[in-house]
């Protein structure tokens, strides 16, 4: 495997991204290295990375890309679950595992949250962007097993993989975000759903199409 690899960068909020030659990314114990094959491309990037909106920006530069799909190039050494050669989607959802909602087994309220490759909610959603820093306009890009989406042509396990059941809750919870974001009132931590005021169900239709074009582009490469 080559030791550097291109990525696309954003150095200058409201600035085109460069596209730079980096290092390879070495996978923690517990994570995998993705070779992309695809990645999704939304409109709103261009308003996320003007760097006037709420959302805080990942140290710059910062490597880009959001909802990626590829082959599994490396693994690190404690992981199990996944091997090379798995074709996967990379949910960009980053939680940080500690926080009161994470242990509540509700990371998608986690208040320290981010997306790999675009942006976190929260000042100190920085920790979560800087353990994931490449995002999927890179060649190669690190994730953690548990945010795989496994992809066809692999026959379906009889016994649900942790990755698959993940996947459904986070499909479970953009659902709700979506109607929070539509106005409808819940009765659960409403505190919590401020902030999910901040998006449109258009932004998350865009986001649902972004990942649907990387996973479809994946399939076909
Ligand atoms: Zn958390």
């Amino acid at each position: 495997m080559a030791a550097s690899m291109r990525s696309a960068r954003l150095h200058e909020p409201g600035q085109p991204l460069r596209i730079d030659t980096v290092e390879i990314p070495e996978p923690r114990p517990r994570d995998v290295l993705v070779r992309v094959k695809a990645c999704g491309i939304i409109p709103n990037m261009n308003a996320i990375f003007s760097g006037r909106l709420w959302n805080h920006l990942p140290p710059l530069p910062a490597s880009v890309g959001l909802d990626a799909a590829g082959v599994i190039a490396k693994v690190g050494s404690e992981v199990t679950d996944v091997a090379v050669g798995d074709r996967v989607y990379v949910n960009p959802w980053l939680s940080c595992g500690t926080c009161p909602y994470c242990r509540a087994g509700d990371p998608m309220l986690c208040s320290a949250a981010a997306f790999q490759g675009y942006f976190g909610f929260f000042p100190h959603s920085t920790r979560q962007l800087l353990d994931y820093p490449f995002g999927g306009f890179s060649e190669y890009i690190t994730a953690s097993p548990q945010r795989l989406v496994h992809l066809p042509p692999q026959r379906p396990s009889s016994k649900p993989r942790a990755s698959d059941i993940s996947a459904r809750r986070t499909l479970r919870c953009v659902s709700a975000r979506c109607a929070a974001a539509a106005g409808s009132r819940s009765t659960e931590l409403p505190a919590r759903w401020e902030w999910a005021r901040h998006y449109s169900p258009s932004q998350w239709g865009q986001r649902a199409f972004s990942a649907l074009a990387a996973i479809v582009t994946c399939l076909h490469n």
